[in-house]
């Protein structure tokens, strides 16, 4: 069996982003923990698999995970490695998404000493004026003291997530962004195109022309600019919207897209058995917290997916990744061939050149990764 992953969701931020949708407020320590003490009695009376895959990721995710104290989160991992067993002799891969300015030396010091051994790193733009623009709490400056302060601690794998395509962001401004970020040289880049939710705040300026709409043309362009500077700095680009150097891919985000089981504990938390059956938590931290005291199940969601869904979403996760999926292997797994069930589309999107066949591999060209929503469309 595949190996899994946990996922343990830390809805609390410094203050709030304008375009964040995410299940997360602002932190107050009262709340934090009483939210650490719910959620080391779910990891710790966890039992919806009887025979869960044994570990070797672990992912602190929000939110600000860094808001929580070093004890917090050794309760957290404590509770983590008293319930689940890890696989033997693996190095567990545990990831802390971090918030620049909001992180002492001491503080990265003491998560490191517990563990954390993956930093994700929430730098987004080095341009002030476009963090302002986002309502980040963050400058540019906090970006290169924080990843300093992540070195001198000892991190040796950090990932960057930048966001582009952002509101009156220029292609010329998008291109000093990268050179900043590829001149600090950490091991991952994760790319996002900046997605206007409604009920943001942003998306109500943007409604209201305080702010201009982002343009998805010039989105594009700066996708492309991205792969073309970060290959050129010998980063791989391995899924649509990850570059690593070679050997750091982010193992736990790839079980989400090549169909491993991953468990997810907190409010929001989703969770897969690696087969048929996905189920998620109550949003609300305090209705979760509040379940969990009462000795309730905090799960509000449960998809029992029938072969066939199986099949569709190991195709379109699988194909996130750059090396594509093995048509052979998915046949044993799914009794399928989408060559044979999806062969009209399959031909279209061939010959507009936004996929390749390598043997038995179906894969997205360059092209393809700009367009995916509308080949995954296909197979949903
Ligand atoms: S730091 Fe991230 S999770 Fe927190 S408010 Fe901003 S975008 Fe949302």
């Amino acid at each position: 069996m595949n190996s899994a992953g946990i996922y343990v969701h830390i809805p609390f931020c410094r203050s709030r982003c304008s375009y964040c949708d995410f299940a997360t407020g602002i932190y107050d320590g009262t709340l934090a923990e009483c939210y650490v003490k719910a959620l080391t009695k779910e990891i710790l009376s966890w039992q919806e698999i009887e025979f869960p895959a044994a570990i070797d990721t672990i992912y602190f995710g929000g939110g600000t995970p860094s808001m929580l104290s070093a004890s917090q989160i050794e309760a957290i991992l404590a509770a983590i490695y008293t319930r689940f067993a890890t696989e033997a002799e693996a190095d567990v891969e545990v990831t802390m998404e971090m918030n620049p300015g909001t992180v002492t030396p001491a503080l990265l010091h003491e998560f490191h000493r517990l563990g954390i051994n993956r930093a994700s790193f929430g730098a987004q733009t080095f341009d002030d004026r476009e963090l302002a623009r986002l309502g980040r709490s963050h400058t540019a400056q906090d970006s290169r003291q924080t990843f300093a302060y992540l070195r001198d601690a000892g991190f040796d794998n950090v990932s960057f997530d930048l966001i582009a395509g952002l509101p009156g962001q220029t292609l010329h401004g998008w291109e000093r962004n990268l050179d900043e970020a590829l001149t600090l040289r950490p091991e991952h880049l994760s790319f996002y195109l900046l997605e206007v939710h409604e009920g943001t705040p942003l998306a109500d300026h943007i409604r209201r022309g305080m702010q201009p709409q982002p343009e998805d043309d010039l989105a594009a362009q700066m996708y492309e600019l991205m792969l073309d500077r970060a290959g050129w700095a010998g980063y791989e680009h391995y899924e649509i919207s990850n570059l690593c150097l070679p050997g750091f891919e982010s193992r736990h985000n790839t079980k989400y897209w090549a169909g491993a089981p991953y468990y997810g504990f907190g409010c929001s938390a989703h969770s897969y058995d690696g087969s048929f059956r996905r189920w998620s938590n109550e949003r609300d931290v305090a209705q979760y917290s509040d379940l969990i005291e009462r000795d309730v199940s905090p799960i509000v969601e449960q998809i029992e997916l029938s072969k066939h869904q199986a099949g569709a979403e190991a195709l379109f996760l699988g194909l996130r990744m750059m090396q594509g999926v093995d048509l052979k292997r998915y046949y044993v797994q799914f009794g399928a061939d989408p060559r044979e069930s999806h062969k009209a589309e399959l031909e279209r999107f061939r010959e507009a050149g936004l996929i390749e066949y390598e043997g038995d591999l179906i894969k997205l060209t360059r092209s393809g990764t700009l367009l995916s929503n509308e080949v995954f469309s296909a197979f949903v």
